[in-house]
């Protein structure tokens, strides 16, 4: 079976930067994994939780119905600090998604670039870094070895991509985005993408907005080819999987 996993900061960016993808690929038969870094207590929008704690189990209630709406088979939410990931210790966090890539042995990662995607947030460019790192590590015998001394086996991944975009958003902060080499025609899951985001009651004052940065999007989902296990010359793709064989 093949099988896609999806790195993010926080609850919602599944739906918000990879729904498209997340449910087509589901549909397809693929077993998607969304490992989420934190559980967004620092959010503006507090859908009336009485403290960081509650919000906290609040949003992990919110990403399960969102993944699970999404047809994401495996979901989890870790308890790094939001907005805070930029100031966590490197090889710990790298250390965790290794450790989850050599477990769940994906074919395809998916992330953010350095820059943190259209939002331009600190933490979603850390979630690249760290995810960006692990895809390389999980493969090597020589990082991360007291898991390869617990019984995991080292994995290399086929393919990681950066999800990016073709406009900055004019009241975030303008990003560098990586050039587009994956053009994901993901219209006939567009509703469902909205749903899914739906699904995060207490982000609901965030939905004007994510709906006008998804119709400016239009069909398709944008992805940056970063990095492959096996060198090819660099073409435009139109599917994650292309050239991948279970
Ligand atoms: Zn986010």
């Amino acid at each position: 079976m093949l099988k896609l996993l999806c790195v993010t900061a926080h609850p919602d960016d599944e739906a918000g930067c990879f729904g498209g993808v997340l449910s087509k690929y589901s549909d397809a038969g693929v077993e998607c994994s969304v490992i989420c870094l934190t559980a967004g207590e620092r959010a503006a929008n507090r859908g009336g939780a009485a403290d960081d704690e509650a919000l906290k189990a609040m949003r992990r209630k919110e990403f399960a119905d969102s993944c699970h709406h999404l047809g994401v088979t495996q979901c989890q939410v870790l308890d790094y600090p939001d907005g805070a990931l930029d100031r966590q210790d490197f090889l710990a966090v790298t250390g965790h998604l290794v450790q989850a890539i050599r477990t769940l042995r994906p074919h395809v990662v998916v992330t953010f670039g350095a820059e943190g995607f259209v939002t331009a947030h600190p933490d979603h460019g850390m979630a690249g870094l760290f995810a960006s790192a692990a895809f390389q590590w999980a493969a090597r015998t020589t990082r991360c070895t007291a898991q390869l001394d617990q019984g995991l086996t080292p994995w290399q991944s086929k393919k990681l991509y950066h999800v990016t975009s073709k406009f900055s958003l004019p009241e975030r902060p303008t990003v560098s985005l990586s050039p587009v080499t994956a053009r994901i025609a993901v219209g006939p899951y567009i509703h469902r993408k909205n749903e899914a985001f739906a699904k995060h009651t207490s982000q609901r004052p965030l939905q004007p907005i994510f709906e006008h940065a998804q119709q400016k999007h239009g069909e398709d989902e944008l992805f940056h080819l970063a990095a492959t296990a096996e060198i090819t010359a660099m073409g435009m793709e139109i599917d994650l999987f292309a050239g991948i064989r279970e």
